[in-house]
């Protein structure tokens, strides 16, 4: 079950909790992929070394990397979930069984950081984890964390992390910024190496110290899912503040407002139903 060429595990030379960095789970996500190769050569040729603790290092969505797209079938950032809550179809799809591959590796992680990028050249770089890790994202170098996740898009890595139990576990995601972005891999290597030190994996490096930057904190409490399909009334940046009754945008021929004073976030057209086209969340 666990013998997979895509999963990397590095031992420390004392015990210590099991922390997992994941890249890929989109796969054309290459600012997450490029720092998670970076890290895995460096701990390879002994220029870094694991004090303590177990580390994995998970390419996810290995088919998906090596077609340099999102997804084969099913966004697996959602699949993280039990097998009741599929569909048949669902559950015969690349990811759910790549979902059950990788269960294991985050069953047994205390802690985990998961690597994205965004398709939107506005991107701004957030984390996303609920309030248990704050001292920990008040570290990595990106000034708005965002919370609510777990309830309105259950089955991710970081939600699977967090059920495991409730509050005891620590599953951040962080999104580094625009796909193409050259800065991106950089701000993934260096949220990799303040959260390896921050659980004593590592020793703390000098050139990537701990942040404290004063930070935004958003609750995403809102998601669209298409009724038939999504267009934007507009081009918005993420997490751009919306004002009540703004026109978002068309679901078929139905206009879509803002139902209160907000920000947007991941907005983008969708031409099937049950898709994610945005989400909502306020300033906290
Ligand atoms: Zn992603």
């Amino acid at each position: 079950m666990k013998n997979d060429p895509s999963i990397f595990t590095f031992d420390g030379q004392q015990a210590g909790p099991t922390v997992t960095i994941m890249a890929g789970v989109h796969g054309n996500e290459i600012g997450g992929i490029l720092a998670a190769v970076r890290l895995i050569s460096l701990l390879k040729t002994r220029q870094l070394v694991i004090n303590s603790g177990n580390l994995n290092v998970i390419f996810a969505n290995i088919a998906a990397i090596g077609q340099n797209q999102r997804q084969i079938q099913l966004n697996l950032n959602r699949a993280f979930r039990s097998n009741d809550t599929y569909t048949i179809e669902e559950l015969m799809t690349y990811e759910a069984e790549r979902a059950r591959r990788l269960m294991p590796y985050l069953s047994e992680s205390h802690a985990l950081l998961d690597l994205h990028s965004s398709m939107n050249p506005q991107s701004t770089p957030f984390i996303i984890c609920e309030p248990h890790s704050y001292p920990i994202a008040a570290k990595l170098p990106v000034g708005i964390v965002s919370r609510g996740w777990d309830v309105i898009e259950a089955g991710g890595t970081d939600y699977f992390v967090n059920q495991n139990p409730p509050g005891r576990n620590f599953g951040i995601c962080i999104e580094c910024g625009f796909h193409n972005d050259p800065k991106a891999p950089d701000r993934a290597f260096e949220a990799v190496m303040i959260f390896l030190a921050e659980f004593g994996c590592i020793d703390l490096h000098p050139n990537y110290p701990p942040t404290q930057l004063q930070q935004r904190r958003i609750w995403a409490n809102h998601i669209h899912k298409t009724a038939t399909n999504f267009h934007l009334a507009n081009e918005f940046a993420d997490f751009q503040p919306i004002a009540t009754g703004t026109l978002l945008g068309h679901d078929g021929d139905q206009e879509v407002h803002a139902e209160q004073d907000c920000v947007i976030i991941f907005p983008h057209d969708c031409k099937k139903p049950n898709e994610e086209a945005f989400i909502l969340g306020v300033e906290e």
